[in-house]
């Protein structure tokens, strides 16, 4: 895979002290539902440093989507602030790169165009563009099939075309909805790979949803445990295994035990 260098911050290569990229505080959201209201999150508050990978973990309907809405600016909290490097959320941020559950690319789009979609929007030129995009297509490892269209491809690679296309405008900051939860094992565990692959040439700061525990704890730097029925913030898991983890270290069974123990699985 080739790399793509992520920004310099800085602008002098120094590593200050990370800056805290996303911070979500006291966020609750009630949804005024057919028999009454539903509270999705109550008061549920953790950060994100600059460059961390941390995932979202907890049952069906712990209100991960909606929390990751509202993070994106897709949805107003009821209360409580979602800020961005500091800057308050209120409306879709262009320094975001969304991967979503289900695919979202353009069928009538081929890889390169679907890839390519954000920068067309950029002033950047044509050729610069055509280079950014090949760049990125052979990132996620799919040379070879540039001028496909989404439907001759697999789950496994949509979701490849979706993470380039949410890199291609070089965001900040990467947020995944349950990105692989509609492929195979085996696919995911490569996906898995590739992922922190790319995470570990560009450097993003990455916020992942899941309800897969172990795919949490493959992943993430820390975990955010989350309960439902109101949605919130059962504990926060700093995740101390070296990279890359083994699913059969006995150190990796016991996150996940741990972790099911909190979500009460
Ligand atoms: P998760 O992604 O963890 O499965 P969601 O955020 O999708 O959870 O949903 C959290 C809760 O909010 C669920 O009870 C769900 O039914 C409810 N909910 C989600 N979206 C809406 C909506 N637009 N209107 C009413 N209730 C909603
Ligand atoms: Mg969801």
């Amino acid at each position: 895979m080739a790399r793509v260098s992520g920004r310099d911050h800085d602008g002098d290569g120094s590593r200050a002290t990370p800056a805290r990229r996303v911070a979500v505080d006291g966020v609750s959201k009630t949804y005024a539902g057919d028999d009454g209201p539903v509270h999705a999150l109550a008061d549920v508050s953790f950060d994100v440093t600059d460059g961390e990978f941390v995932c979202i973990v907890g049952p069906s309907g712990c209100g991960k989507t909606t929390l990751f809405r509202i993070i994106a600016g897709l949805e107003e909290a009821t209360d409580g602030e979602v800020s961005l490097s500091g800057d308050p959320v209120d409306g879709p941020s262009r320094d975001l790169g969304i991967v979503f559950q289900e695919y979202h690319l353009f069928p009538w789009r081929t890889v390169r165009g679907n890839v390519g979609f954000g920068l067309e929007q950029t002033d950047m030129d044509e050729s610069e563009r055509a280079d950014r995009v090949d760049e990125l297509i052979d990132l996620v490892g799919l040379d070879g099939f540039t001028n496909s269209y989404p439907p001759q491809l697999s789950g496994g690679m949509k979701q490849r075309v979706a993470l380039a296309r949410a890199l291609a405008v070089d965001p900040e900051l990467l947020l995944m909805d349950e990105p692989f939860g509609a492929v195979d094992a085996q696919t995911r565990a490569m996906l898995h790979e590739e992922l922190l692959e790319v995470w570990e040439a560009t450097r993003k700061t990455v916020l992942f949803v899941t309800h897969d525990v172990e795919e949490a704890v493959t992943l993430a730097d820390r975990v955010v445990v989350m309960a439902a029925d109101p949605g919130r913030v059962r504990e926060v898991v700093d995740v101390g295994l070296d990279r890359p983890r083994e699913r059969t270290d006995p150190g990796f069974a016991e996150y996940v035990e741990r972790i099911r123990g909190l979500i009460g699985e």
